[in-house]
């Protein structure tokens, strides 16, 4: 008997107790519980959670309209324009918080084929740049949310990563920890690119875009590497302004 042959009698077997456990044991929905054809939303949970429908192009900040906001017309942030799928409310607080902290990293998978349905259409980048982590932090946590993001846009988009262009130089204080008065100054200084030569047309990925201090410092640094549009991409945003 060849080694091929045990080996692909082994996937075989494999592969049919995970289509067994997966039939006698399906995944419920993470939300309500509820049988969810192996997804991790049921369909009725997606669809009571809080798109974010009209936004400001530049900021994403939630208007009543699609119009420049009132900040960013005064004091634009550094990126081009900020693309958010959902409002960061109940349930999105806890779906963000399980995917970065509790190592439901699948539901990126979830979030970014809902992002890449929107996003499709739209003059696309030609890199995507997640926002890095600290290499100290990426040792405490044991993955980068964002760039698992990426990865799954990356593949629906068909946009290449690039992961190691942009560089974390500082291991700030978790910016959702301080106040927000001193969340800009925790900020500064804290990336590095790494790279002779970028696109002129890049996306930052994030998980989400709160008080914008750390996408912008990203983004500046690009704009100082020569990066000529910056867009960005996050699951969700808060609805307090820049
Ligand atoms: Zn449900
Ligand atoms: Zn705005």
């Amino acid at each position: 008997m060849s080694f091929n042959f045990l080996s692909s009698f082994g996937q075989k077997i494999t592969h049919r107790t995970a289509q067994l456990y997966s039939n006698l044991m399906p995944i419920p929905c993470l939300l309500c519980g509820s049988d969810s054809s192996n997804e991790c939303l049921c369909q009725d949970c997606v669809h009571t959670l809080p798109t974010l429908e009209h936004a400001c192009p530049r900021c994403a900040t939630p208007l009543e309209h699609t119009m420049i906001c009132g900040q960013c017309l005064h004091h634009p942030p550094q990126q081009n324009s900020s693309f958010s799928l959902y409002l960061y409310q109940p349930p999105i607080t806890r779906l963000i918080a399980d995917l970065k902290y509790y190592d439901k990293l699948f539901l990126s998978r979830f979030f970014a084929g809902k992002m890449a349905k929107q996003l499709k259409d739209r003059p696309l980048p030609q890199l995507l740049i997640p926002i890095p982590l600290h290499p100290r932090r990426l040792r405490y946590r044991g993955y980068n949310q964002s760039l698992v993001l990426a990865k799954y846009l990356s593949a629906l988009l068909t946009i290449p990563i690039g992961s190691d262009m942009l560089i974390r130089t500082r291991d700030t204080a978790s910016q959702a920890s301080l106040p927000y008065t001193q969340r800009k100054q925790n900020i500064q200084r804290a990336f590095k690119v790494n790279h002779n030569t970028l696109p002129s047309h890049v996306a930052l990925i994030d998980d989400v875009l709160t008080t914008g201090h750390t996408a912008d410092i990203a983004a500046k640094s690009l704009r100082q590497a020569g990066v000529d549009i910056i867009d960005l991409w996050t699951i969700a945003r808060t609805i307090r302004h820049y």
